[in-house]
């Protein structure tokens, strides 16, 4: 009866929420966000339907991301939202025991944050917490051999940043993390088409512009797509087609600074790391891997080969289900633990 345990392995992103259960695999994924009644304080919304309401919210109702750049910043919605999350992870019985849980944080975060999520997660009802670096955990879950002597780069593009680090042995070599990603991207394209066209789009028009046609590098399979939005000199709603020609311009200042990012990396990569870097190549992770000719595009500016992660939206948490499934075995990778008993 009892094969599995009920812990679990936690991507805890700033777009997105995905738990891996112990047996199971990946039972949670879901947009991070939750809609509260203000008036009562209780929650309404978690995940996909909360996320539905943003922007769209009566007076009484606030819809938000409870984590910015993968740190908590709102502690008590956070707590509501894993809570909501959990419970659906475990299905919780009578008497199943609290999980312990495995928890991606990006590389770099300050003690006082890693606290933040740690105690985040007990006050949703985990028994015991152990953190994982997130670029571990998003090799781990590409089926990187993060362990082995050979290098690794990793660039995980997420909704708030992108993180790149130089992985070898088990261990961060080099890492860079830049507040340039999907929402960035999306945020350039709202910008282009209201400088070019006067015409005000939302956000998440913008995001379905760049998952429909948006690219990094031209393809043959060019394509277009009539966009609605608020022409801002008569103020009225209009049509307009937009190609993947313009979207990809709108996109190549914010992908030039993640580029950036990536260079400095491997310029401050010691030399025999950068040497496995050139035969192992690249692994791009996150959703914004899944954009098209980013691959292409990094490959030309870096002249390294370049790999996309078969499901780059998953990595992390597939690694932290790796992680939780060998716990003694990857012990050495978790940076903290805590037993709240
Ligand atoms: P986080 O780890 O910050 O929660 P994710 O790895 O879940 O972020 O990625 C979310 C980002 O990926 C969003 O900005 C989303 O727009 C972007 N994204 C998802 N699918 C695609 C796609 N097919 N093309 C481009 N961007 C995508
Ligand atoms: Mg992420």
């Amino acid at each position: 009866m009892f094969l599995f345990s009920n812990d679990l392995g936690v991507d805890l992103g700033t777009s997105n929420v995905l738990i891996y259960a112990d047996g199971k695999g990946l039972v949670v994924r879901e947009p991070s966000v939750v809609a509260m009644d203000k008036n009562t304080g209780k929650i309404l919304q978690v995940g996909a339907a909360a996320r539905n309401m943003l922007g769209r919210t009566p007076g009484n109702v606030v819809a938000m991301h409870p984590l910015k750049d993968g740190t908590v910043s709102d502690h008590e919605m956070t707590v509501r939202m894993l809570q909501e999350m959990f419970k659906t992870a475990t299905k919780a019985s009578f008497f199943t025991p609290k999980p312990r849980v495995v928890i991606s944080v990006p590389s770099g975060v300050s003690e006082v944050e890693e606290r933040s999520v740690i105690n985040a997660a007990i006050e949703a009802g985990a028994r015991r917490v152990f953190l994982i670096e997130e670029p571990l955990a998003a090799g781990l879950g590409a089926g990187l051999d993060i362990r082995g002597p050979s290098g690794h780069l990793v660039v995980d593009i997420g909704g708030g940043t992108s993180e790149v680090a130089g992985i070898s042995l088990g261990g961060i070599v080099t890492s860079r993390s830049v507040r340039m990603a999907g929402d960035e991207f999306d945020n350039a394209i709202v910008n282009y088409i209201r400088r070019k066209y006067n015409l005000l789009i939302g956000e998440r028009t913008a995001e379905n512009i760049k998952l429909e046609i948006g690219s990094a590098f031209p393809s043959e399979q060019e394509s277009s797509m009539e966009i609605k939005g608020r022409n801002l000199l008569h103020g009225l709603p209009e049509n307009i087609t937009i190609t993947s020609a313009e979207v990809r311009d709108a996109l190549a200042e914010p992908l030039s600074r993640v580029i950036e990012a990536i260079k400095i990396t491997l310029e401050k990569t010691p030399p025999e790391l950068s040497a496995d870097i050139i035969d192992q190549g690249i692994t791009l992770a996150g959703g914004g891997a899944l954009l098209r000719g980013l691959d292409k595009l990094i490959n030309r500016e870096t002249g390294m080969p370049v790999y996309v992660a078969e499901y780059p939206l998953d990595c992390v948490a597939e690694g932290t289900g790796r992680i939780l499934e060998n716990l003694e075995k990857y012990r050495d990778l978790l940076t903290e633990e805590v037993r709240y008993y």
